[in-house]
């Protein structure tokens, strides 16, 4: 193509790809222009787990401790839960920037549309991301452009503006009638974005983050699960709400944390972590959930170290419970 750098030397870029059906677009576009792409997921214990279509030469990079440290102070602020989706979209550019200077290519592209989200898509806030990344001007965003300042790329004649398409705001159909011309077929489902986006999940952070804990991909992995209450600044109590979520609470007991059945019972799993004078309190909490819960007395095993234990307790009653619930 006559978009190329030299004869036999074609640009290369690295394209952030989601899986989502925006970045597959752009990652074929780009492809058709006829440069060598370099496919770079970036990936978190925040996102959905799921399988990402097959991508050739896929480099895959985990950010969760980066993304972990993010959100205690992010420098833009969160969007309406505690999505810092600003700073987390200067992360993404920065560690695009490094796979450029790894495998040299000459600018990045990402499947942004403009205006798609308020936060992190107006024109602004795209140009202070990549600016912030130390990417400015070298981002290309083919689905939108056309409607964007001129990149570097495009003023060395690496790219061709003519070829840029003129996609804005959230709805899908350009981008969906795209990529059926294009035969792009794999892609993951829309999402609304990471965990953080979640208001749940977002109330079990903000509590972790007011009793000034800092958070490390280990605790990501506990506030995904199960019912959560705040017994005292210093001990909280997880408990799970199904058979998953059980089993995930048994394999997180390590020694830090007590974990608690009901035996002979639907019992959930809980997990009391901080402060063991709390263990009345946690074993009430989980007989409530047990299937004994109206019963007056409870009998409750508990484990610590590799020693188990037992108490009887009365389950705690609901009003109670909603002091400490999260
Ligand atoms: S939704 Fe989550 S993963 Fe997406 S940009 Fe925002 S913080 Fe990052």
């Amino acid at each position: 193509m006559d978009n190329l750098k030299a004869p036999g030397k074609p640009a290369k870029a690295v394209v952030l790809y989601s899986g989502g059906l925006d970045s597959s677009i752009a990652l074929e576009l780009v492809r058709e222009w006829g440069v060598k792409t370099y496919p770079l997921h970036i990936s978190h214990q925040l996102l959905a787990a799921q399988q990402l279509p097959s991508v050739p030469d896929l480099k895959t990079i985990d950010v969760t401790e980066e993304l972990a440290q993010i959100v205690q102070e992010p420098e833009h602020g969160y969007g309406k839960n505690l999505n810092p989706c600003i700073d987390c979209r200067i992360l993404m550019l920065k560690k695009a920037k490094e796979y450029m200077s790894e495998v040299k290519a000459d600018f990045v592209v990402t499947g942004e549309v403009l205006e798609q989200r308020q936060m992190s898509q107006r024109l602004d806030t795209l140009m202070l991301i990549e600016k912030k990344a130390g990417l400015a001007g070298m981002v290309v965003r083919p689905l939108s452009g056309a409607l964007l300042p001129a990149t570097v790329p495009e003023t060395q004649g690496l790219i061709k503006r003519q070829d840029m398409l003129m996609i804005r705001g959230r709805s899908r159909r350009l981008s969906l009638e795209i990529a059926k011309k294009k035969k792009v077929v794999e892609f993951l489902p829309p999402s609304g974005g990471c965990l953080l986006t979640d208001p749940g999940f977002s109330r079990r952070l903000a509590d972790v983050l007011r009793f000034g804990k800092k958070i490390g991909a280990s605790d990501i992995d506990l506030l995904k699960i199960g019912r959560h209450f705040r017994i005292s600044p210093d001990a909280k109590l997880i408990v799970g709400r199904n058979e998953d979520e059980n089993m995930k609470i048994d394999e997180l007991a390590d020694e830090t944390r007590v974990f608690f059945y009901v035996p002979d019972t639907g019992s959930p799993n809980a997990l009391l972590l901080g402060d063991r004078k709390y263990l009345s309190t946690a074993a009430a909490i989980t007989a409530r959930y047990s299937d004994k819960k109206n019963e007056p007395q409870v009998e409750v095993y508990y484990r610590h170290k590799g020693k188990s234990a037992r108490t009887i307790v009365a389950p705690v009653d609901d009003e109670e419970l909603k002091k400490w619930r999260i």
